[in-house]
């Protein structure tokens, strides 16, 4: 089958192009990400992706780059429900903008199939994924390929690593930039905190006399 992958990174997608590359599809991947903040992300993500693609001869598409459509659509929810802790409602419409951009360049270009690479992390909403693709799929005439990666996770960082490709640290948009980076605050301190009780219940020479 010719397959439209959408890429969500470079990492993310070794494990899903071994596979359907092994399964002896046709393979072309589409790199639609304007949730990723700031655009200096946005880049290095897309070259990661680029440098390990042109190393294995696999076409690559990159969307145009619109942070004001994710701010429209995704954004506004998050305005709307600031206090939803899982975020879901924000992610679902983030992925529904990716994978009907993603849907839309296969059906204008002949692609049998639309799969995603967003099915690999095991921090994504995953049955919201695999109905956002559907849905998207199903829209634009071509066949959904939903493959739950997520079992492939460990090794999809193991290789990346070995490949010395870019890591990120965040999923992606501003929020859960922020997120991430006070969730990093929060661990910092309690092993800060943790390491002082230490310290202080370890009996000084003087108590021990
Ligand atoms: S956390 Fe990730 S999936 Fe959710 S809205 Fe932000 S970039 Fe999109």
């Amino acid at each position: 089958m010719k397959i439209l992958l959408h890429a969500c990174c470079g990492p993310c997608s070794i494990e899903p192009v071994s596979g359907l590359l092994s399964a002896g599809h046709d393979i072309t991947i589409f790199f639609s990400n304007s949730n990723i903040h700031p655009e200096t992300e946005y880049n290095l993500r897309l070259r990661t992706l680029l440098a390990w693609a042109q190393s294995r001869a696999i076409p690559v598409v990159a969307d145009v780059y619109d942070p004001a459509e994710w701010w429209e659509r995704a954004g506004k929810v998050q305005k709307r429900c600031p206090g939803d802790p899982t975020h879901e409602q924000r992610c679902r419409v983030c992925y529904r903008m990716r994978l009907q951009h993603a849907a839309k360049y296969a059906r204008d270009h002949g692609f049998d199939a639309l799969s995603t690479t967003l099915a690999v992390s095991p921090y994504q909403f995953t049955e919201v994924i695999h109905q956002e693709l559907v849905q998207a799929a199903q829209q634009a005439n071509v066949t959904p390929l939903f493959i739950d990666c997520r079992p492939l996770y460990p090794d999809s960082v193991r290789d990346s690593k070995a490949f010395g490709m870019y890591r990120q640290k965040y999923c992606g948009c501003a929020y859960s930039k922020a997120e991430a980076e006070a969730q990093r605050k929060e661990i910092e301190a309690e092993r800060t905190a943790k390491e002082l009780q230490r310290a202080h219940s370890i009996p000084r020479a003087k108590e021990l006399i």
